[in-house]
């Protein structure tokens, strides 16, 4: 990652040289509460936030709450904690139903000045009107109402004397420009609908592009920071805010960055919400899902998803990033914080001959080489073992670095045992493994034979000792590298990834017994996993955040 400043950290730079008190700035996070927030807000997060933070200027949490259809209070509350589980701090919060009355108002002045009229065809004859890229549109026969009659139906739609798409109040701009979104947008419709904070008080609620920019304009936010998808948008937004803005305030700016996508993985609330609907998966946090409560409840720390979007950059350009970076980001910050622990997926059973029928030691094992401060733990040690089924194989090439008969490998943190004896089941599978361990051979006991090096180390667990936890590993959610390409839902349905949850009943170390939900720790050998959320099993669940390395590579 370089430490060049982003193209918009260059505006900002190029607007303070030229004048802009850096007292005025002032940046906003506009999130629209109809979903869950995706691993794509956390660009817009971070790009919004981190400007405040390296200018010490304000920063506003505003909701967008234009529509009531899809907006619901779970969705403002789920929101909020996650950008605060992120790490980032607000220090306003608003609403843009805050300023329904002040909008209303200014409306009420467009209609005065001639700069708007109530146009009342159907929402299909309007989008007719419209024309093409190519070719204008057409005026509405409404277009020319006088002041009088507009104020007095526009009065009547805030009455609530007209049903939904019987009237709208349109701005009067030109419906020959070049930019469709110029011609004579819609700025009220009539919604019968309660809204998760002004309940009934209102029956007509403006639409976005007009409440947008001019929430922006009250809340005097400096840059208003958006995807490229509005770039259209921003002469409607400088148009609106011509017809209010005053002199001696602060004009808000318009600057648009590319959107972050994302290899197999769709950051569409829409899309996600489609999912969650139809029991895809199991709601707007499961782990698969690139959710920022489903990425934390996989075991991503958030510091993870913040260097994530750091690497990804800020570019003007769209792109999609490899889901593998991300994997990669959240590995190198788990080496160095997570604690080890041993924990056996797929068991076989172990005997060790020559061990003490009765006895139990006690072995004890680092809890994070990566820190020069750690601390250890200890482990029961004793004649039954269970070490992971594909560690053994009776025979096997010279490349095979785990258990088979006649050699040795180390147990970690343990002693080195010889593989003698292979017991077989009735169907020929092996049932057991009969081995020896060599009692001067335990690791930091000092002796030579501690010292002894041989090929291979496996992570274990004592057999009656183990305590039964549930692992659950993820696979992608969809195979397909895009799946934002996908045209109807039907087609993205078809894209997911049928095999992507895998359920095991693993057998954990007895120090695990006492970890508590968020607790991450690195299954030795076997990748990061954390404490599941939901405490309502009456066993400890795992889930599986990544591998110790990426296996994608290869499969891909
Ligand atoms: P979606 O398309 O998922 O519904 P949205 O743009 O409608 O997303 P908003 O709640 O309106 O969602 O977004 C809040 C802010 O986050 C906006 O400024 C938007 O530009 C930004 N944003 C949304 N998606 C992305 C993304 N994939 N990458 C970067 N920024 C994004
Ligand atoms: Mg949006």
């Amino acid at each position: 990652m370089s430490n060049s400043k982003n193209f918009i950290e260059q505006i900002i730079d190029e607007d303070l040289n030229n004048g802009f008190s850096s007292s005025k700035l002032k940046f906003r996070f506009p999130p629209e509460p109809n979903g869950f927030l995706h691993i794509g807000h956390v660009k817009a997060i971070c790009i919004n936030f981190s400007l405040a933070k390296r200018h010490d200027a304000p920063i506003v949490l505003r909701f967008d709450d234009t529509n009531p259809e899809k907006e619901e209070k779970k969705y403002i509350d789920a929101i909020k904690q996650d950008i605060s589980w992120l790490g980032f701090e607000w220090d306003e919060e608003r609403y843009a139903s805050d300023y329904f009355g002040k909008l209303f108002n200014w409306a009420l002045e467009l209609i005065k000045d001639g700069k708007a009229y109530i146009d009342s065809q159907s929402s299909e004859k309007i989008a007719e009107q419209k024309g093409t890229p190519t070719s204008p549109g057409s005026n509405s026969p409404n277009r020319n109402r006088s002041v009088e009659e507009n104020l007095d139906l526009f009065g009547k739609m805030k009455e609530g004397v007209f049903d939904e798409g019987t009237h709208v109040l349109r701005a009067k701009i030109d419906m020959n420009s070049p930019n469709m979104l110029m011609r004579d947008p819609v700025i009220y419709r009539v919604l019968k609908k309660s809204h998760p904070r002004t309940n009934n008080d209102w029956v007509i609620y403006p639409m976005y592009d007009w409440a947008h920019g001019e929430s922006d304009y009250i809340e005097q936010i400096s840059h208003s920071l958006c995807t490229l998808e509005f770039e259209p948008h921003r002469e409607l937004y400088n148009w609106f805010l011509d017809q209010v803005v005053e002199a001696n305030k602060i004009r808000p700016k318009q600057r648009e960055f590319a959107r972050l996508n994302l290899s197999h993985t769709i950051t569409s609330k829409r899309k996600l919400m489609f999912l969650v609907e139809q029991g895809h998966v199991m709601g707007w946090d499961d782990p698969r899902m690139p959710t920022v409560s489903g990425l934390q409840r996989r075991g991503y720390p958030p510091s993870a998803l913040v260097s994530f979007v750091k690497t990804a950059g800020v570019a003007k350009r769209e792109n999609v990033i490899e889901a593998s970076l991300l994997e990669f980001c959240a590995r190198e910050e788990l080496n160095k914080s997570s604690k080890r622990a041993m924990v056996v997926l797929d068991p076989l059973k172990i005997t060790i001959t020559n061990y003490p029928e009765d006895q139990i030691e006690l072995i004890s094992s680092e809890n994070n080489p990566e820190d020069p401060e750690t601390d250890f733990r200890e482990i029961p040690f004793s004649r039954e073992i269970l070490i992971e089924r594909e560690d053994f194989k009776p025979e096997a090439n010279r490349k095979f670095f785990r258990l088979k008969l006649g050699k040795e490998v180390r147990l970690k943190s343990a002693y080195i045992i010889c593989a003698n004896e292979v017991v077989y089941g009735d169907n020929e599978e092996i049932i057991e493994v009969k081995c020896s361990y060599d009692p001067l051979s335990k690791s930091g006991s000092g002796t030579e034979e501690s010292q002894r090096k041989v090929k291979g180390t496996l992570h274990w667990v004592s057999k009656n000792q183990a305590i039964p936890v549930e692992v659950r590993e993820y696979d992608r959610l969809f195979l397909h590298p895009s799946p934002s390409a996908a045209k109807t839902d039907e087609e993205l349905a078809q894209m997911l990834n049928p095999n992507s949850k895998k359920i095991t009943k693993a057998f954990a170390e007895p120090s695990l017994k006492s970890s508590k939900s968020g607790d991450r720790f690195q299954f030795q050998r076997k990748g990061y996993f954390v404490v599941d959320k939901d405490t309502s099993h009456n066993k400890i669940v795992f889930n599986k955040t990544v591998g110790l390395r990426d296996n994608w590579k290869s499969l891909n």
